[in-house]
């Protein structure tokens, strides 16, 4: 089976998704690149990911072509290949509908430094436009505004994450969902204090280097 490893992880981080309560049903998904042997499994669309087999994981070339799999890959397989192709220090692409991050997608605002976990992303959470789920504008949109963050809010619509490993874009829309409830809660008894641009600067220099090196 090509990609094994990569099919087995879609599966794996599929159900962890499920269980961290970041997305329902087959809502959301998730690719990883194999830049060595140039294929990325993606999620196959609408399959529920407690049913999801390795096999049914698809496996595409970066220009979209399937090269194994049954099923029909995501829906959101064009953002998936345009964050895989425009930044060569990502491996892995997770979107999803959390409910927190997607409850500030839905006010149009960007996600600000309410609290320093904000620097799995960047500085804040930057916010695409809206575009109908699927389409090539949606793509131009994150793409043109995900920039070098490793997250990107999507208007009326969810999160997507992005990462080094698939453990890495997973983690980073774990903590951006504790961010964004943070920012709603502090929203609802006043106005949150943000830090600023400096101190991010500094948060984002030593994460580089946090946990197990
Ligand atoms: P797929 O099931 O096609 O991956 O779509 C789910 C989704 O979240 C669309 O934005
Ligand atoms: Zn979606």
């Amino acid at each position: 089976m090509l990609l094994a490893e990569e099919r087995e992880l879609i599966v794996e981080f599929g159900r962890k998704l499920l269980a961290s309560q970041l997305t329902t049903g087959s809502g959301g998904n998730l690719s990883i690149f194999n830049r060595k042997e140039n294929l990325v499994a993606i999620k196959p669309t609408g399959v529920d990911y407690h049913l999801m087999k390795p096999e049914d994981v698809v496996v595409l070339t970066p220009e979209g072509e399937k090269v194994d799999g049954a099923l029909k890959p995501s829906s959101e397989t064009r953002f998936h290949l345009a964050l895989l192709k425009h930044r060569p220090d990502i491996n892995a692409v997770v979107h999803t509908h959390q409910v927190y991050a997607t409850t500030i997608a839905c006010m149009n605002w960007e996600l600000p430094a309410v609290h320093y976990l904000v620097g799995f992303s960047g500085n804040k959470v930057p916010l695409a436009k809206y575009a109908t789920f699927g389409t090539q504008e949606l793509s131009d949109n994150i793409i043109a505004a995900i920039g070098k963050y490793n997250a990107c809010l999507m208007s009326n619509h969810g999160i997507v994450t992005v990462g080094q490993s698939i453990q890495s874009a997973f983690n980073t829309a774990e903590e951006l969902e504790l961010v964004s409830r943070l920012y709603y809660q502090t929203k609802c008894i006043g106005e949150p204090v943000i830090l600023g641009d400096d101190e991010m600067k500094i948060i984002c220099e030593k994460f580089k280097t946090y946990g197990q090196q």
